[in-house]
């Protein structure tokens, strides 16, 4: 006999929430005409430690209809520089955290409702999110989870039954956010221009004992938030992904990745591949990527100062921390790219023999993520322009790995043979704006195991044609 489920219960710890008034605006989602549930993600409801719930209770939970025990539904505030811009205030204008739980796995994480309304810092926006961005996060979110790369992840993704007034009318949906915290680089800006001093140190106190436990001070923290995101970049690259607005405030503090705006993998190879239809003049294309985050550090240097009692040895200090980032970022990158090519235990020159297949893979736009998964099989060549320049490159690769066994085994682990394709993501919420689910199951299903050999994706796998090619994205709010 079929039982009922449990209602939801979702045991909330909330910590952002005894901050000052100043950190956030306590702010309730607005409701909506017409929830209805398209995804829950139960495995990672079951790490949150969320039990029960029927698909009515969770659509009415999370598209913000009711708010469920132990919420305490904030907005939170914060600046940033947006494209190199400072704004000085910025905040969750379409977003509320519903508070914090402390997972299975001990870790603490925000619940936030994206898309879920108007709030003291929408500015001129209307707080809403459509379903194409919705459906888009969900799904990359979750591939870059599967790829092994620190992000924020998806918890549901609810229509609403609203319209949204865009290009044109579209379907409305909230996204539900999951997140080590959603404090950004510009959280600590937006303290710090103010010179509300008290509250840039509460800040620091309250995002050490959460994120970075094991140091103290200005100093040790920007020390560590660097090393997070030096590990963070060379990932996203090791797999082609432009996030596509590298912001101040899109940088967050636990270093995962955030806001799945108008970012993409690259499928033919460019260092400057650039998608964001926003970004007039490259500054977040892929080989910026690296340079960006080192002026992002930058900012939080400085945003830090005012904590320091000594000013010019905080600037002193700050510098070279920032300046120490380029070596840091390099050593991790070439981490990232060796074993991609089966190198174990990186050597600087590995460096050269890793840039020349780039070089050579750029030359004729090979694909990406295809060229890596070839490497070491009989196929690889076919990547490539001049098939016979990669043939020399092949000879001195070989020598470079003499000794390694089951090359083919090696090289899978590191490099994925799916990744969420722009045009595939596409083709999904087109399907999904017409009420047509199918493919957002499937693509969920194929990028959570995106390392694994599976013939029913083989079609997932190739390159878009002419027709499918996906030129510009946009931010899509
Ligand atoms: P993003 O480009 O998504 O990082 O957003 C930048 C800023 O704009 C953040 O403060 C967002 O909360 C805000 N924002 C984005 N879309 C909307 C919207 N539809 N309504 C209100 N605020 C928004
Ligand atoms: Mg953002």
């Amino acid at each position: 006999m079929d039982t009922a489920p449990l209602p939801l219960s979702i045991p909330f710890d909330n910590s952002y929430a005894s901050l000052p008034d100043q950190f956030y605006s306590r702010q309730s989602a607005s409701t909506v005409s017409k929830p209805e549930l398209i995804a829950f993600n139960r495995p990672l409801a079951d790490l949150l430690g969320i039990t029960g719930g029927q698909d009515s209770e969770l659509a009415e939970i999370f598209g913000g209809n009711k708010i469920t025990d132990g919420a305490e539904p904030l907005s939170q505030l914060y600046a940033g520089h947006q494209f190199g811009q400072y704004n000085p205030q910025l905040g969750d204008g379409r977003a509320i955290l519903l508070g914090e739980t402390i997972g299975r796995d001990g870790q603490r994480r925000d619940i936030q409702l994206k898309g879920s309304g108007r709030t003291p810092y929408s500015r001129g926006g209307d707080g809403r999110a459509w379903l194409g961005p919705v459906l888009r996060e969900y799904v990359v979110s979750e591939a870059m989870h599967a790829l092994g790369i620190p992000t924020t992840r998806a918890l549901a993704a609810v229509l609403t039954g609203e319209q949204v007034i865009r290009e044109s009318v579209l379907p409305g949906a909230v996204l539900t956010r999951v997140a080590q915290s959603h404090i950004r680089v510009g959280t600590f800006q937006v303290f710090s221009a103010r010179k509300e001093f008290d509250a840039l140190r509460q800040l620091l106190h309250y995002t050490i004992a959460r994120h970075y436990p094991e140091t103290d001070g200005p100093l040790g923290f920007l020390k560590r938030v660097i090393e997070s995101q030096a590990r963070l970049i060379p990932q996203w690259m090791g797999v082609g992904f432009i996030h596509g607005v590298m912001n101040t405030d899109n940088c967050q503090i636990a270093g995962e990745t955030i806001d799945y705006g108008p970012c993409a993998f690259m499928d033919s190879y460019h260092p400057m591949q650039l998608f964001s239809s926003i970004d007039q003049f490259g500054r977040y294309a892929f080989g910026n990527q690296p340079d960006i985050i080192v002026w992002n550090m930058a900012q939080l240097a400085s945003a830090l100062v005012p904590l320091m009692p000594d000013a010019q040895d905080a600037i002193e200090l700050f510098t070279k921390a920032v300046h120490d980032m380029v070596p840091l970022l390099k050593k991790n990158w070439i981490r990232v790219f060796s074993a991609k090519i089966g190198i174990s235990d990186p050597r600087e020159e590995d460096e050269i023999l890793i840039n020349d297949l780039l070089n050579l893979m750029a030359e004729g736009r090979a694909d990406f993520t295809n060229t890596f998964a070839a490497l070491g099989t009989a196929k690889a060549r076919d990547e490539f322009l001049v098939p016979d320049k990669f043939d020399l490159w092949e000879v001195r690769w070989m020598e470079r790995i003499t000794g390694l066994d089951n090359v083919e085994e090696t090289l899978s682990k590191s490099n994925p043979i799916l990744i969420p394709r722009n045009h595939r993501i596409e083709q999904m919420i087109q399907a999904a704006v017409s009420g047509d689910y199918y493919l957002f199951q499937r693509l969920s299903e194929a990028y959570s195991a995106p390392f694994t050999k599976n013939h029913s994706f083989d079609d997932l796998r190739h390159p878009p044609n002419d027709s499918e090619i996906v030129r510009a994205t946009f931010c899509g709010t």
